[in-house]
């Protein structure tokens, strides 16, 4: 037994089912792996050798695969021992455009999550879900895949706690009335107050964003139902784009955080 393998034999160890989100090289033979757990949240480790041709890991760390993994907690990084893989998802190499879509979701958690913040089952099985939608998803469909990015950034908001106010108005609280009907002509949205606004508090705000009152159902549809209920959904192409734009917007002010997915989805004119 060499000394790197007798060490790491000596350090204590724990199980952990993650999803693979980001990997990057190490040295002349190594990776580090980034995953997301739900009950470890990040998880940051080394895979010794696994850029070797003959590695025991084969391809099991590949991009956005949920895996079952022995790790040994280490002072400084982790180390993966063992891993094996629990689902692959692999139309997702196959096509351009599902690759950048779990990039977005990828980006979205790394850039907002940290090893320390609170681990959440939900943001787990969230990541997996639309990960497996995407997966399962015609091919080059982009209509879909934004209708699924959209689906992802709506719960990913409500998980983290940010989502929008949609039946009263955010300044003042008043009760808006009649907003799930195709009677309202437009609606009026704020990001930064996060939320439907009324016609008087509207009056003084700047940068507010005009909802028809199909885009305001799939609004409050992302925020309210099932992925299951949400797919057979029938949502024009304009709609899609008004509300993933919104969701892009919201996240970007919210969280603080500029995503780089977003801006390259924008360059490529999608
Ligand atoms: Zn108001």
């Amino acid at each position: 037994m060499n000394i790197v393998k007798f060490l790491i034999n000596k350090m204590p160890s724990y199980k952990a089912k993650a999803i693979i989100l980001r990997t990057y090289k190490l040295g002349e033979s190594d990776k580090i792996v980034k995953m997301y757990s739900g009950r470890d949240g990040i998880i940051s480790a080394v895979a010794k050798g696994s850029r070797r041709i003959r590695s025991k890991f084969g391809g099991r760390l590949a991009l956005f695969n949920l895996v079952d993994l022995e790790i040994a907690s280490g002072k400084n990084l982790d180390i993966i021992i063992q891993a094996e893989i629990l689902k692959s998802f692999k139309n997702i190499s196959l096509d351009f455009y599902k690759f950048i879509f779990c990039e977005l979701i990828s980006e979205v958690i790394l850039k907002t999550q940290s090893s320390g913040s609170e681990p959440s089952p939900s943001l787990f099985k969230l990541i997996y879900v639309c990960i497996n939608e995407i997966d399962n998803l015609e091919i080059e469909d982009i209509k879909s895949l934004k209708k699924a990015a959209c689906f992802f950034g709506a719960k990913f908001l409500k998980i983290i706690g940010y989502s929008p106010l949609l039946d009263v108005c955010c300044r003042c609280s008043i009760k808006m009335d009649d907003l799930y009907s195709f009677h309202k002509h437009k609606i009026l949205f704020s990001i930064r107050y996060g939320g439907i606004v009324c016609g008087k508090c509207a009056n003084n705000l700047k940068n507010k964003m005009v909802l028809t009152a199909s885009s305001y159902r799939f609004l409050y549809d992302l925020f309210n139902n099932k992925l299951e209920d949400f797919r057979d959904i029938e949502v024009s192409s304009s709609v899609i784009k008004k509300i993933y734009k919104l969701i892009e917007n919201y996240i970007t002010y919210h969280t603080d955080c500029s995503i780089d997915s977003f801006k390259y989805l924008n360059k490529i004119a999608i």
